[in-house]
């Protein structure tokens, strides 16, 4: 099973908190699809023989492209790879969503949207300067359950200044009152080089507080959990198993390209990473070069990867697997590692699987970092 990466390097206009690769304006994005149906083919044998089971528009803005254009990447790639592909994800703003969009995107083989609403306020929404209001996002919602979307997704961001508890509450309750089946939330960070950094450093704003984003967590765990939503990690909750099979595919290491400029793409013992920036892109890609980065994963690199991809879900890390991968000695070091988290009850430890703790997962990231190896740590 493999996966296939599109990023979709444009936006209508810049969210304040962002610091993905994209650009506001659309001169060349004609030129930008020439340049990704070209990666497309050079790119097969990158993955192999591997069936592509799962497609993944993201961005960017995806929806910001006609559905023709959409089209025409996925018949290079239907023409390129061999594909059974099960998920067919497209990143939206609710904005984009017409009702007629809709119908075509199903049309054309769109089986789920991940839609960047972030707030039902539009106070929210104007602080972060998303390009659509809270009556779109409500419109758009209930146009993608009538075009027959069962498998959606929606993106909130929490630990906003003047963010009340109940207007938070109110966010989350919404999606819960659509059956959404798959929730994503995100605490609002700080990014070098955006603009919220600019506007914190100016004083224009409050930096966010993160014991409100702390205890946003946990209303948001505990109000999907008495929801029937499975908190299947960190950022992600689905319902009735919907979890998003992209992602989860990068959090068990399957295989994945990633096509356009600042997509990543990973094949079990190396890395690589597309150049940010459109224009050289496009000029690369006209010469057939793919100007990326790569790197070559040590034994080190690969299991820190596989702590840390494992101990963010709910499937937690196979012990066992994790000695046969990288041995008894290292396993040894992990588990004493682990003693602290594990006594502070931050970890446990359930038929030789290691996970992270109901109450722990807010700072899971700081907690996995301190069982990563270093090359004194790891014993080859
Ligand atoms: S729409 Fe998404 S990618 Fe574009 S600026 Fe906003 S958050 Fe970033």
């Amino acid at each position: 099973m493999a996966g296939i990466y599109i990023h979709i390097p444009f936006c209508k206009q810049a969210c304040h908190y962002c610091n993905f690769h994209f650009s506001t304006s659309l001169v060349l994005k004609e030129k930008m699809l020439d340049a990704i149906c070209n990666e497309i083919v050079i790119r097969k044998n990158y993955l192999g023989d591997k069936d592509i089971e799962t497609i993944y528009f993201g961005g960017g803005t995806p929806s910001v492209l006609e559905v023709q254009e959409i089209k025409r990447i996925i018949d290079t790639i239907e023409n390129n790879y061999k594909t059974n592909t099960k998920e067919f994800t497209l990143e939206a703003n609710p904005d984009d969503l017409t009702k007629e969009k809709l119908i075509e995107l199903r049309s054309i083989g769109v089986n789920r949207l991940s839609i960047g609403v972030q707030s039902f306020f539009n106070a929210d929404l104007k602080w972060m300067n998303r390009v659509h209001d809270a009556k779109q996002a409500i419109t758009c919602i209930e146009n993608a359950l009538v075009a027959g979307f069962e498998n959606l997704s929606v993106d909130l961001i929490y630990g906003t200044p003047n963010q009340s508890d109940d207007n938070w509450k109110y966010n989350i309750q919404k999606l819960v009152d659509y059956n959404i089946p798959h929730i994503s939330c995100y605490a609002l960070t700080v990014e070098p080089k955006t603009a919220l950094q600019y506007m914190i450093e100016k004083d224009k704003t409050q930096a966010p507080d993160e014991t409100i984003a702390a205890k946003h967590f946990e209303i948001l765990v505990d109000m999907l959990r008495e929801n029937n939503y499975e908190h299947y990690e960190i950022s992600n909750f689905a319902k009735n198993k919907k979890y998003a099979m992209h992602n989860s595919s990068y959090w068990k290491g399957a295989y994945y390209s990633g096509i356009g400029p600042s997509a990543h793409s990973f094949n079990g013992f190396s890395r690589q990473w597309n150049a940010s920036s459109n224009a050289l892109y496009i000029q690369n890609m006209k010469d057939e070069i793919i100007p990326f980065e790569i790197e070559y994963l040590s034994e080190v690199q690969k299991a820190n990867e596989k702590i840390m991809t494992s101990l963010r879900t709910m499937w937690g890390l196979n012990l066992e697997e994790f000695k046969d991968a990288f041995n008894e000695n290292n396993l040894k070091q992990l588990l004493s590692e682990a003693k602290y988290d594990l006594q502070k009850e931050n970890l446990k430890l359930e038929n030789n699987i290691l996970c992270m703790s109901a109450k722990a997962k807010f700072f899971a990231d700081g907690i996995i970092s301190d069982l990563f190896f270093t090359e004194e740590t790891f014993v080859n």
